[in-house]
């Protein structure tokens, strides 16, 4: 551990695809000016984007053109299309017509751009906490308490904050008193942990029970996967819902993710906002791509004709206990309509149910003295009471109830950046500008 924190003017906490456009936007900005410098803190021992998901067949969800830049420069080197030309696949990504990358090709895009800013990033360290640092009893900069691999600590100090650190599992009852349980994997980590749990296919032998619970994309991806990846496994996907429903992404919905959005939803009274929120929640939550659910009910209808059942899914039914046993974990399912209980073992159960995020994440607490309020600003920027000039804190992915879904989402990443990069560059400007003539004067 060292005591004399290292300085720097910006730190951004998590460098997932909002901090990585945010370092984009702000170099743009700065248009390479030595100053104020910037430094990232990433847990991950290298840029990696979902990486637990990265399944073989998935597509992105959103269209290429809002990638890090576009919405925000489309002439930027940092684009989608840049990047394919860069790596000699233009012409034949265009071939295949389509806006939705793989996922995996989308990751590969955004470590392509990561790379180019791994002088500024810290990897394989986790942020602990944020402390006040104060002078005459007001907030004159953040340390930044960070962890390596080897459980060393690390400081930093900076005057302004950039927290995008992602959601964290959700995980609910009777789930999360077995977290510990290697044989319960939430989809964060999937492929990992299914590796762990179940080790490498095997022709012979019994074939392995597996129940998927949730209703959203990464529930039949997983189901859909894991039949792929063992053949012989026999798997159960339980819904609390009576049918699997389609995501909507037609296009007057699909304004409810354009920058303007924004505005609309941030201006508009609280309960206008929450229902504009809520009627729009069949865009993200709970919902499945059209194509897979047609694939899906195609592959149950193979079932019902030749009579071999290796996927079941299990409407209106909630797990309402869970016990570890010798071979694995057994479920009790209760079906909600039938009004029936029944027990069943399984060798891994996968919780596909989704993050949550807190209005302020817990790593910030100990500023809570010096927060005015848990509400970010239009440029998501969290108001503070007794900070010095020039210390800001700002917030990507926790402001949906007022900036709305875009928030925790890709849309529009280059939009939000920019806005963030502005506000601190103009304070930065403006506090120089305010010291040059007092320096200059005679
Ligand atoms: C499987 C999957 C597919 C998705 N597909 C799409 C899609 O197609 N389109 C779309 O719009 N959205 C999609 N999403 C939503 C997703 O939230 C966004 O794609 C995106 O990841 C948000 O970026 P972010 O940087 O805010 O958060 P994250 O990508 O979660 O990045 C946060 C980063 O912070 C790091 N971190 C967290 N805590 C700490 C700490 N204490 N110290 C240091 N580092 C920390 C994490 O390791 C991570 O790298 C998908 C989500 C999942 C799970």
């Amino acid at each position: 551990m060292t005591d004399h924190p290292a300085t720097d003017d910006i730190i951004g906490i998590g460098f997932g695809p909002a901090n990585l456009s945010f370092a984009i936007a702000l170099r743009d900005a700065m248009g390479g000016a030595p100053r104020p410098t910037m430094r990232f803190i990433e847990r991950q021992d290298r840029f990696g984007w979902h990486r637990a998901m990265m399944l073989p067949g998935a597509d992105m969800q959103i269209s290429f053109v809002k990638d890090l830049v576009s919405l925000r420069d489309p002439t930027s080197p940092f684009s989608f299309l840049n990047y394919l030309h860069v790596k000699g696949r233009l012409s034949t990504f265009l071939n295949l017509k389509t806006f939705n990358p793989s996922r995996v090709e989308y990751n590969d895009y955004l470590a392509w751009a990561a790379d180019q800013f791994s002088e500024v990033v810290a990897y394989g360290e986790t942020v602990d906490s944020v402390q006040p640092e104060t002078r005459d009893g007001r907030l004159a900069a953040f340390v930044v308490q960070a962890r390596d691999g080897a459980g060393a600590q690390r400081l930093r100090r900076c005057r302004h904050l950039v927290v995008a650190a992602g959601g964290d599992p959700a995980i609910p009852a009777p789930f999360a008193e077995h977290m510990q349980d290697k044989r319960l994997i939430h989809s964060s980590w999937y492929l990992p942990g299914i590796a762990e749990a179940l080790g490498a296919p095997r022709l012979d032998g019994p074939e392995p029970r597996i129940l998927v619970v949730g209703a959203g994309q990464s529930a039949v991806e997983i189901v859909t996967d894991l039949g792929a990846r063992y053949p012989r496994a026999l798997v159960d996907l339980a819904i609390r819902g009576p049918a699997l429903k389609p995501a909507d992404d037609s296009p007057f919905v699909n304004e409810i993710f354009d920058p303007a959005a924004v505005d609309r939803i941030h201006d508009a009274p609280a309960p206008v906002r929450a229902e504009l929120i809520a009627a729009h929640r069949a865009t993200n939550y709970a919902v499945v791509d059209a194509d897979l659910i047609q694939d899906f009910y195609a592959t149950l209808y193979e079932q019902a004709v030749s009579g071999v059942i290796r996927y079941r899914l299990r409407r209106s039914t909630r797990v309402v206990a869970l016990e570890p046993a010798s071979d694995g974990l057994r479920a009790t399912l209760r079906d909600d309509i039938a009004g029936t209980e029944e027990r069943q073992g399984y060798a891994a159960v996968i919780c596909a149910t989704g993050y949550q995020r807190a209005t302020v994440p817990a790593i910030l607490d100990p500023l809570r003295p010096f927060m005015d309020g848990e509400t970010a600003d239009r440029h998501y920027r969290l108001p503070l009471a007794g900070a010095e000039p020039r210390v800001s804190l700002h917030l990507q992915g926790f402001s949906e109830p007022t900036h709305g879904l875009t928030e925790t989402l890709l849309s529009i990443l280059p939009v939000r950046a920019a806005a963030i990069a502005d506000t601190i560059l103009a304070e930065e400007r403006a506090a120089r500008a305010a010291i040059r003539p007092a320096a200059s004067a005679p």
